[in-house]
């Protein structure tokens, strides 16, 4: 069962959620092999789901109550509370103990301190993940890679890898992630599940782990449209803690997914829905299998009422080169925290304050942390700016001025999610660019800001998962969800589990 069952089949006491984590719980040890979880902390989960099950025998509890999640472990969890560790994929963080939760992990859970309810969801654990959220295979984790549970000689996909594969595997009914340049829509994509990237500030950024400030979004990773809507509704809001959290009243997602569209019938509810093909989104190399499940996941839209029109996004090339000098930048001035000062690894011997800086961070970060450190520092650099940074800034608008110009003629745009299904792991070696051309369809929204959704479409080579990418104006989450829903009322692909699970 998704999330909004596991809730309705709670509240009406058909099954607790101290049985069903105790099940979860079981799943999770028997399938450790997979990777997906990096710390799970099962005697407070229990005690979590005895005071849901105590919550909802006293008429208490809320759509989400007692329905277990478990967080990227790129959002931090208050050690002292959960039990938990907050790593981000990365040995640089071995013994942090984060004094609180972040805001995500605290209203899907118990609650801020001092402030309303949280949802009441039982964490089971914390998830795999690329080091520091870089990468597009979780195979940058300084824990190990995580398996794609279609075929455990694949990659699930990154950099939330851990949450896709949990999802997929059924250890878990839904998951959070986070997206910066595509990290939750290729997971999803990659491992069969469904993921929402909202619209930059929808949900806060306090106590994520900090990547790329700009770029950065938390969202869901669940089964479905459906579930994605209930968790956005609980894990979103305005965050006075977070500079760029957007001041906007809470947003009944379920709801306005639900609601008619004008002029739509039972057999046609995307009637009068237009979805902007860019045609830059179907080049000549586009892997055959997966242009074949995007273009049936779009003829159903069609036959569910939408109306297909081109579009183009001339500049969608130019977002590689765009966002792999702005998130660099971003994160060598927001890793410079990890000093062994302040948070957790600390070089065992040195000689003085510089030595152990370096030895600290020599130690403590991955190869492809140190790269993107190395190249955000050089385009920062005096002399460089002007000629990177800056010009990469400039074209991050024009960036965003396509997309503007296309909702002119659509209300939403649909193409893949990425250029092939999941590759095997170990298959790109030790070429970085190889990773990052892969994420050519998923960069141009994240630089603009824009929501974008990965939506099981089918299945290629392989018998590995597409996903059809969903993208949408500024803060239409609604939208979004209508079309990934009405899709998922007609097929069923998001309903599939792979063997063995
Ligand atoms: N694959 C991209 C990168 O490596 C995006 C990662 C992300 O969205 N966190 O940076």
């Amino acid at each position: 069962m998704g999330i909004a069952a596991l809730g309705r089949a709670l509240a009406a006491r058909q099954l607790s959620s101290v049985e069903l984590t105790r099940e979860l719980l079981g799943a999770i040890e028997r399938q450790r092999d997979l990777g997906a979880f990096l710390a799970v902390d099962a005697e407070r989960a229990l005690a979590a789901a005895a005071a849901a099950d105590a919550a909802i025998a006293r008429g208490e509890g809320g759509p989400l109550t007692g329905v277990p999640v478990a967080h990227k472990d790129i959002f931090v969890t208050d050690h002292a509370r959960s039990g938990l560790p907050s790593t981000a994929g990365s040995k640089m963080l071995a013994g942090y103990a984060s004094p609180f939760d972040a805001t995500v992990v605290a209203r899907l859970g118990a609650g801020e301190p001092a402030g309303p309810p949280g949802a009441g969801m039982v964490t089971l654990g914390k998830l795999n993940c690329d080091e520091f959220a870089m990468g597009s295979s979780n195979e940058n984790s300084a824990f190990g890679a995580v398996r794609n549970p279609w075929d455990r000689s694949r990659v699930p996909g990154g950099s939330s890898g851990g949450s896709a594969a949990a999802v997929a595997a059924r250890l878990v009914p839904a998951a959070t992630g986070t997206d910066t340049g595509g990290s939750i829509r290729q997971p999803a994509s990659f491992s069969g599940v469904t993921g929402l990237k909202p619209t930059y500030g929808v949900c806060s950024r306090w106590g994520m782990i900090a990547f790329a400030s700009s770029l950065d979004q938390a969202g869901p990773l669940a089964r479905s449209a459906e579930d994605c809507a209930l968790l956005l509704a609980a894990m979103s809001g305005f965050d006075e803690r977070d500079a760029t959290s957007a001041e906007r009243p809470p947003q009944d997602y379920p709801a306005l997914m639900r609601q008619p569209r004008p002029g739509a019938t039972a057999a046609r509810p995307l009637q009068g829905l237009r979805i902007g093909l860019p045609k830059e989104f179907f080049p000549a190399g586009l892997a055959a299998d997966v242009a074949a499940a995007v273009r049936a996941a779009l003829a159903e839209l069609e036959k569910l009422g939408a109306t297909l029109v081109e579009v183009s996004l001339p500049r969608t090339e130019l977002a590689i080169p765009v966002y792999y000098l702005i998130a660099p930048a971003e994160a060598s001035s927001n890793l410079g925290r990890f000093d062994g000062v302040r948070y957790g690894h600390r070089a065992a011997q040195y000689d003085d304050l510089l030595d152990m800086y370096k030895k600290t961070r020599s130690e403590g970060f991955g190869p492809e942390v140190k790269r993107r450190i190395m190249i955000g520092t050089y385009v920062l650099s005096h002399g460089y700016y002007d000629a990177y940074y800056l010009q990469a800034q400039k074209l991050r608008r024009m960036i965003a001025d396509d997309f503007q110009a296309c909702f002119q003629a659509c209300d939403l745009i649909a193409g893949p999610v990425a250029p092939t299904v999941a590759w095997k792991i170990g298959e790109q070696g030790d070429d970085p660019v190889k990773n990052y051309l892969a994420d050519i369809f998923t960069l141009p929204a994240s630089l603009a800001g824009l929501p974008g959704m990965s939506v099981p479409a089918g299945f290629g080579e392989h018998g590995m998962p597409v996903g059809l990418q969903l993208i949408g104006n500024y803060f239409d989450e609604a939208t979004l969800l209508q079309a990934a829903h009405a899709l998922q009322q007609a097929t069923d692909f998001h309903t599939r589990v792979p063997a063995g699970v």
